[in-house]
């Protein structure tokens, strides 16, 4: 990205020539993970969403998909939106990549350098009143310190990315539910936490209300 341009209120210049909207087209910058991806899986959700979702990367069933958080992670972030009165429609679900690493490593710090500006782009559009980071690798991405997840689930921090700020809420990921049970109520809870100071869900706010389940 040398000598471009940089656009921080919407991320950076290159990323804004290789998106369509919130769509990333035809990106190869991270070569071990174009041969490993089947498809660039985007962010689902309203362009407008309140609550940001922010995982690691596409794995298996994201890739196979081509929408993040499916499968058995899925359903348990389904279950705790659920519970906290919204529905996977209402949120906005996105990755620190966008590719699939190979045999589900974690993304390089070069390969999560690379799609930033992907991200950062993507928050600048969508603007959340809350982003929530599910697990280690996303936490540690936006507040750029070691973060110790179990211990900080919960937590609100503000962060800055270029000219913005966003609350962010610190999160286990869904899937820590499935290793550890008492991780379950840590999950939950701290969605219903975000759902709350986001100001959607419950009874008084989402768009799919408890009456729709
Ligand atoms: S992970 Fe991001 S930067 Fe890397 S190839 Fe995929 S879309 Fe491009």
């Amino acid at each position: 990205m040398t000598g471009e341009e940089t656009d921080t209120a919407t991320g950076d210049a290159a990323a804004a020539d290789s998106m369509e909207g919130l769509a990333v087209r035809a990106c190869e910058r991270c070569p071990e993970l174009v041969e490993s991806r089947s498809q660039i899986v985007d962010g689902v959700g309203p362009a407008d969403a309140d609550l940001l979702f922010l995982g690691e990367a596409p794995g298996a069933n994201e890739d196979e998909e081509g929408e993040p958080f499916v499968g058995r992670s899925g359903s348990i972030l389904d279950d705790a939106l659920r519970d906290a009165g919204l529905a996977r429609v209402d949120v906005r679900i996105t990755n620190c990549v966008r590719c699939r690493p190979p045999e589900n490593r974690d993304p390089t710090s070069e390969e999560l350098a690379n799609c930033r500006g992907y991200l950062e782009r993507e928050l600048g559009l969508v603007d959340p009143a809350l982003v929530v980071t599910l697990g280690k690798v996303p936490s540690e991405h936006l507040l750029d310190r070691s973060v110790a997840v179990t211990k900080e689930a919960g937590d609100v921090v503000d962060v800055r990315l270029g000219e913005r700020s966003y609350r962010v809420v610190v999160s286990v990921h869904p899937a820590a539910t499935l290793y550890d049970g008492s991780q379950r109520e840590t999950f939950f809870e701290t969605i219903a936490r975000a759902a709350d100071i986001a100001g959607v869900g419950g009874d008084d706010g989402g768009q799919a209300g408890l009456d729709d389940f």
